[in-house]
């Protein structure tokens, strides 16, 4: 491989990581009169997942609202809620407030928490020229009729949707929808194997800069752009440093500062994590040529899909799944987080520091915020924790 080349690709992953982050880290949403060309509107959703194939298929670009980060002014949103919320709920309240997402078609909420089910009852209020709607995704989905209870809420969701744009949604354009999220989500998986084989290769920073693009631009573009970094960063040629290995849990929901995750790159290899975890839901393709698209998608919720804090099923214990995370990726610790205020991720980091416990393993506990802005303590914190592993594995 010549220098030349390797300049080359260098040079194209860091065109892609700039043209991620500046999409990544933008609060707002397209601008409805610049959409790409096929989109009539932006369809706005909360976290956790959202079957984004439905939105696309009726030509709204599916855009995940993820609050409003740490630069953002809080004006409105407190005389809403109560101070005990978590950030990304009253922080996604106060875009829509201040106009930021007035664009938005619609907004989609889920039943994940308390916190996140009545973002929908204030969005109807406060905007009332928005269509606003809960998804209701089974708590339960150990029942047998649980994939029937989800195909009609997605069918129900897809005859809101085709009442807003005018036009029905057909189950061929649900279907090619499929098959573009079906190689999108290929392409995440491939970018986190990279950082369980080679993690010197991508940080945890840059995977999730690459990923979280997805959340504001098309489909179609992500795809390109997956597929270009991929390729680069397979070129790269990076000496693998002297740092443990470690897993992250607790930013499927609230996402931590992206201040916080360069912290940790820095003192340890990130191999895995559940960040943003909603758009990687589904960890097997969605089968493509089915008589039945939504179906097909609602069976892939439950048959095909990650674990998280936010669903119970019984087939996927919490102990086990974070002990096959750290097996899979051959992690020597795990970072355990949890947003403020976030009732489901302070209840998992308890269950698995227990586990982890019995199990021998170290771990951290941190907190975060989406809008913290000082790092220095957690820094230092990180550092001792990363030290301490490698004398320990010395
Ligand atoms: S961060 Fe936690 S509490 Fe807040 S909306 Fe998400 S799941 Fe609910």
């Amino acid at each position: 491989m010549s220098a030349q080349i390797t300049l080359a690709h260098e040079a194209q992953l860091t065109a892609i990581l700039e043209r991620c982050h500046t999409a990544a880290l933008d609060a707002g949403i397209p601008d409805s009169n610049a959409l790409p060309e096929g989109f009539t509107g932006t369809l706005g959703h909360f976290p956790v997942y959202f079957p984004d194939e439905i939105a696309h298929a009726a030509g709204l670009l599916p855009v995940n609202i993820l609050g409003g980060g740490n630069k953002l002014e809080m004006k409105h949103a407190d005389s809403r809620m109560g101070s005990f919320i978590c950030s990304i709920c009253r922080s996604t309240t106060e875009l829509g407030l201040n106009g930021t997402l007035a664009g938005l078609t619609g907004f989609v909420t889920h039943p994940i928490c308390d916190a996140a089910k009545h973002l929908a009852g204030i969005w109807s209020r406060n905007l009332p020229d928005q269509m606003s709607e809960i998804l209701y995704l089974p708590q339960n989905p150990n029942t047998p009729g649980a994939v029937r209870y989800i195909a009609s809420e997605y069918q129900r969701l897809r005859a809101e949707l085709a009442r807003k744009v005018g036009h029905p949604i057909s189950d061929a354009a649900i279907r090619s929808s499929i098959r573009l999220y079906n190689k999108k989500r290929r392409l995440m998986r491939d970018l986190y194997e990279i950082r369980r084989e080679e993690p010197w290769k991508l940080s945890c920073s840059e995977s999730y800069m690459l990923v979280r693009a997805g959340t504001r631009i098309t489909c179609e573009e992500h795809i390109e752009l997956l597929e270009q970094a991929l390729d680069a960063i397979r070129h790269r040629h990076v000496a693998a440093q002297d740092k443990p290995r470690v897993i992250f849990v607790g930013g499927f929901c609230e996402q931590p500062p992206l201040e916080m995750l360069e912290a940790i790159d820095d003192a340890c290899f990130i191999v895995d994590d559940d960040l943003l975890i909603g758009q990687r839901w589904l960890n097997k393709d969605v089968p493509e040529d089915v008589g039945d698209p939504i179906w097909a998608l609602a069976e892939s919720y439950i048959e095909r899909s990650n674990a998280s804090p936010v669903q119970h099923d019984e087939r996927k214990p919490k102990s086990d799944y974070l002990m096959a995370m750290l097996r899979a990726a051959k992690a020597d610790a795990a970072i355990l987080t949890a947003a403020k205020f976030c009732e489901p991720g302070l209840d998992d980091q308890l269950f698995w520091s227990k586990d982890l416990d019995e199990a021998g393993v170290q771990y951290l506990v941190l907190e975060f915020e989406e809008k913290m802005t000082s790092f220095e303590q957690m820094s230092m914190q990180l550092e001792t924790f990363a030290e301490s592993l490698l004398f320990a594995l010395a």
